[in-house]
C-alpha cells in the first residue's frame, strides 16, 4: 500500500472549516481507491498564534513539513492583522523557499452552476491560469523611508529574472500542450514597463520555438479582462506574472460561478519541496463558524492534490463526486444561491464517491 503524508495547515477563518473537510473527502477517496492510503499531520500555524507568540510558524516549521509529500492549505488571514503580515509571515514564507514557482488555477463552469456571463455555460470557460509564484511584483524588495514625514518614499521593486520567467514560460507551453485545443496566451503589460515585461516578452516568443505544436498569442492585461468577459471561448491555457495573475484569476473564479470554488496548486515541479494545494479563496471572516463555506474550492485543490502524487484515478474519481455533487442545486450553498451547509457538500461527495463503480 502506497502511503502519502499530508501536511494539513488549515490557517485562519474558514480555513478550519474548510480543510477539516477537505481532510474527510481525501480520505474518502484513499478507502474507495484502496490502493494508497494518506497520513495527515495537522499544524495549527495562523494568526493566532502570531497574537500569542509572535510568529505565524515556528522556527523550525518549514523543516517540519519538507519531508512530506504534499501540503493542504486552507487560509491566512484575520481582520485584525495586517494583510501583508500574514501573506509574508506564512503562505509566502511557505511557498518562496520551497520554490513552488508554478501556482496554477484551472478554472470551469462546473454542472449546474451559472456563470455570472449571461449566454456562457459549460464548456464555452474552461482555462487553467498558471501564475508566476517567486518573483515579479511579489519580490519583496523595496523599502520605505521617512515615515510619517511629507517627503515619505516607499518602493516595491517588480524582479524578473531570466531563469525565474524561463521556467515558468516553459512550464506554461507544456501544460497547455497536454490540453486539447494546445493555445496559450501569455499575458503582458510591455507599453507601460518597458524593461521586466519586455523581456517577459521576448523569453516567451525563444520558448515557443520549443513548441511549434502550441498555438500563443500575447495580451495586455487591461485588454486580458475584457476578452475573459466578452470572449472566454477564445481562451485556454493563460500565463501572467505573480501580480496579474492574482487578479485575473479572481475574476476567473468570479466568472465561474463563485471564489468558493476554485483551487489552486502551488507546484515545486521538479519535486524538491512539497508543493502545496489550497482554495483561491480567503479566511472569509464574515462568514466563519456559520457552517456555510462552500469546500468545493478545497475539494477540486484535493483533485490537484492527488494528481500530483500521481494517483490518477483516484483524482478523476475525486473530480467525478464533485461534478455529481454541484449538479444538484439542493446541495449548492448560500454563495451558490443555495441553502447547504458545508457538512452536507462534503457528506454528498464522500457518499459519491463510495458510490462509483468506475475503476
Ligand atoms: P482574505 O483577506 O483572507 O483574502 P477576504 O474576506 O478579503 O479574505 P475572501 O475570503 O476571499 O476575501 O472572501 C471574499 C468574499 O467571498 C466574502 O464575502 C466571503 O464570504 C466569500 N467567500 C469566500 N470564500 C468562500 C467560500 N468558500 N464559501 C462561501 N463564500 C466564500
Amino acid at each position: 500500500m502506497r502511503i502519502y503524508r499530508i501536511a494539513a495547515i488549515p490557517g485562519d477563518g474558514i480555513g478550519a472549516e474548510v480543510v477539516a473537510a477537505g481532510v474527510e473527502t481525501l480520505a474518502a477517496c484513499a478507502r474507495r481507491d484502496g490502493g494508497f492510503d494518506l497520513a495527515f499531520d495537522h499544524f495549527d500555524w495562523g494568526s493566532e498564534r502570531y497574537k500569542k507568540t509572535g510568529a505565524f510558524m515556528p522556527d523550525n516549521g518549514r523543516d517540519l513539513i519538507k519531508s512530506h509529500d504534499a501540503i493542504l492549505f486552507g487560509s491566512a488571514g484575520a481582520p485584525d492583522v495586517p494583510d501583508h503580515v500574514t501573506l509574508w509571515g506564512l503562505r509566502l514564507a511557505i511557498c518562496q523557499p520551497f520554490d513552488q514557482y508554478a501556482n496554477v488555477r484551472p478554472t470551469r463552469i462546473l454542472p449546474g452552476i451559472v456563470s455570472p456571463l449571461r449566454h456562457v455555460a459549460g464548456p464555452e470557460l474552461d482555462w487553467v491560469i498558471v501564475r508566476e509564484n517567486t518573483e515579479g511584483e511579489y519580490a519583496g524588495i523595496g523599502g520605505r523611508v521617512h515615515r510619517g514625514l511629507p517627503e515619505e518614499v516607499a518602493t516595491d521593486v517588480s524582479v524578473f529574472t531570466r531563469a525565474g520567467v524561463a521556467r515558468i514560460m516553459r512550464f506554461a507551453f507544456a501544460l497547455a500542450r497536454t490540453r486539447p485545443r494546445r493555445l496559450l496566451t501569455v499575458v503582458t503589460k510591455s507599453n507601460a514597463q518597458r524593461h521586466g515585461m519586455v523581456l517577459w516578452d521576448e523569453i516567451a516568443s525563444e520558448v515557443a520555438a520549443e513548441f511549434p505544436d502550441v498555438t500563443w498569442d500575447k495580451m495586455l492585461v487591461d485588454a486580458m479582462t475584457m476578452r475573459m468577459t466578452l470572449k472566454p471561448q477564445s481562451l485556454d491555457t493563460i500565463v501572467a506574472t505573480n501580480l496579474h495573475a492574482d487578479i485575473l484569476s479572481d475574476l476567473a473564479a468570479a466568472l465561474a460561478g463563485s471564489l468558493g470554488i476554485a483551487p489552486t496548486a502551488n507546484l515545486n515541479p521538479e519535486r524538491k519541496f512539497p508543493s502545496m494545494f489550497e482554495p483561491i479563496h480567503g479566511s472569509a471572516f464574515d462568514i466563519m463558524g456559520k457552517g456555510i463555506a462552500n469546500p468545493i474550492g478545497t475539494f477540486w485543490s484535493g483533485v490537484l492534490l492527488l494528481e500530483h502524487l500521481g494517483e490518477k484515478p483516484a483524482a478523476a474519481r475525486l473530480m467525478r463526486a464533485i461534478e455529481r455533487v454541484t449538479a444538484d442545486k439542493a446541495l449548492h450553498t448560500p454563495d451558490l444561491g443555495g441553502k447547504a451547509g458545508t457538512v452536507d457538500v462534503t457528506r454528498a461527495v464522500c457518499e459519491a464517491l463510495a458510490g462509483d463503480n468506475r475503476e
